[in-house]
């Protein structure tokens, strides 16, 4: 099929009455809250709370859930719809239950109680991610419910118009790496995880630049190290300083690191500037263009002219490797002089850099004389993972938007950060950050993700729900050939 002509076709949720999608709405609104409710803060996690839940939701719907708990507490869950096997391998909705702590002080609203309040639904998780949660859960019955119409049974019949599987899988673990949860079932369960693409967090949200609303579609992520460099001094007493004090030569090292690195621009990210600056007035597309120059400096105020300081310092992490020394430790006592020190840097590699590479950068920073006195370990590292753009799934993805959103601009974008999509790339399927939310500038929610007063638009829900429905049913309702 050309899935830019699907457009032109009315879209599946036209079919749909308004009642249905204004019910849909109000649903969507009760699962979010009671998703919000229930405390899966990771640490601890306590995801098998909202497993739980999750399985129930679909029980009820008519779609038989499995859970596991690898280990205590951590519980993940997956469904699958079955379609008719005509259309090929299937489609799956991603998403992760827990959600990072919310020390409630600075909140406004209780982060745990789910206020709805000012046009928003208010607590931890109502963005990342438990919003797409709901939304999964909300296509999931819809579908199971259109089966149950056609005289269907959701739990082992095809669902009317499939012709692909829709499988769904929520994950525990994912705010500190996905092992407990989307790393746990790539190995032990990877068929929770094999499919034609995935959809999953950190996309299909609009945001605004210059006066245009662009929707970036994750379709990258970056690499995430984690090392310790362990510094050696010599002990002594404080009243007698040293020049080989190890707390000193871990701030030297720490000095040596902090510095940004040069800017490398990857294929996808010279894609998403090229059409940023295709959309933009000459002005500002002249400014789009020297982000993505060589001119350190010429770039760093291109983009302080284009946008807020919160969306700076993500492009600014799009555009090159990154280290940032996150904790120091040194030190018993304060009149005696430490012989060690531990760092811990937290390194983002973009595609095409690998991991040995920024070893050798830390070498090259601290020199030779600096470097014998330190030993650098390799804690924790997942690769970079890129889906490919300019695939069905993903010109389906922009026609989708465009239909809902006649202004919006879909772009494709680099996560500085990771997602369980570093897990699904292990089983090969191609994940796409896409839960669609309509926002106003003034929504703000890259300052809300893990932040105080996180809040999700009732609006935006309003907009996401319909889009994610015209994604899956007509990704899933075609013939393969
Ligand atoms: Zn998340």
């Amino acid at each position: 099929m050309n899935p830019e002509s699907s457009s032109s076709s009315p879209a599946p949720s036209h079919a749909l009455d308004a009642s249905t999608w204004a019910h849909a709405h109000h649903d969507l609104l009760e699962t979010l809250r009671d998703l919000i409710r229930i405390r899966s803060v990771n640490p601890p996690g306590d995801e098998i709370l909202a497993a739980g839940y999750v399985a129930q939701f679909l029980a009820d719907a008519g779609i038989p859930a499995e859970i596991v708990e690898p280990f205590p507490g951590r519980g993940s869950v997956a469904a699958r719809l079955r379609g008719d096997g005509t259309g090929g391998e299937p489609l799956l909705l991603l998403s992760h239950l827990d959600v990072v702590p919310a020390p409630p002080d600075l909140w406004t609203h209780d982060p745990f109680a789910a206020d709805v309040a000012d046009g928003y639904v208010w607590g931890r998780g109502a963005l990342d991610m438990k919003a797409m949660v709901a939304m999964e859960l909300a296509v999931m019955r819809q579908l199971a419910n259109e089966a149950r119409a056609a005289g269907r049974d959701p739990a082992s019949d095809p669902i009317p118009g499939l012709t692909r599987d829709v499988m769904f899988a929520s994950t525990a673990g994912e705010e500190a790496g996905g092992v407990e949860g989307a790393g746990w079932i790539a190995e032990h369960r990877p068929e929770w995880l094999r499919a034609a693409g995935a959809l999953n967090e950190a996309g299909g949200v609009s945001i605004e630049v210059a006066g245009r609303r662009f929707y970036p579609i994750q379709v990258a992520e970056k690499g995430f190290v984690r090392y310790r460099i362990t510094v050696q001094g010599t002990w002594g007493h404080g009243s007698m300083p040293r020049e080989d004090n190890a707390a000193v030569r871990a701030a030297e090292v720490v000095r040596l690191i902090a510095p940004f690195e040069e800017p490398h621009v990857t294929p996808v990210v010279r894609r998403l500037l090229d059409a940023v600056a295709a959309e933009m007035p000459e002005e500002s597309a002249r400014l789009v263009r020297a982000v993505g120059g060589d001119n350190v400096r010429v770039s760093q105020a291109a983009l302080e002219k284009l946008c807020e300081p919160p969306l700076q310092r993500a492009v600014r992490a799009l555009l090159r490797d990154t280290m940032s020394p996150n904790m120091i430790h040194a030190g018993l006592k304060f009149n005696q002089i430490p012989g060690i020190a531990e760092i811990e840097v937290d390194v983002r590699n973009l595609p095409g850099t690998p991991e040995p590479e920024m070893r050798e950068r830390i070498r090259r920073r601290l020199g030779e004389e600096l470097w014998q006195h330190v030993t650098l370990e390799l804690l924790h590292y997942g690769e970079p993972v890129e889906a490919p753009i300019d695939t069905e799934l993903w010109h389906l993805l922009v026609a989708t938007i465009r239909a809902h959103d006649p202004d919006g601009i879909p772009i494709p974008v680099m996560a500085p950060f990771t997602t369980d999509a570093k897990h699904t790339a292990r089983v090969g399927t191609p994940t796409y950050g896409f839960s669609p939310l309509r926002l106003r500038p003034e929504d703000r929610f890259l300052d809300l993700f893990h932040g105080v007063d996180e809040r999700v638009s009732v609006e935006g829900l309003r907009f996401g729900l319909p889009v994610l429905y015209d994604v899956v049913r007509t990704y899933c309702g075609t013939r393969a050939g």
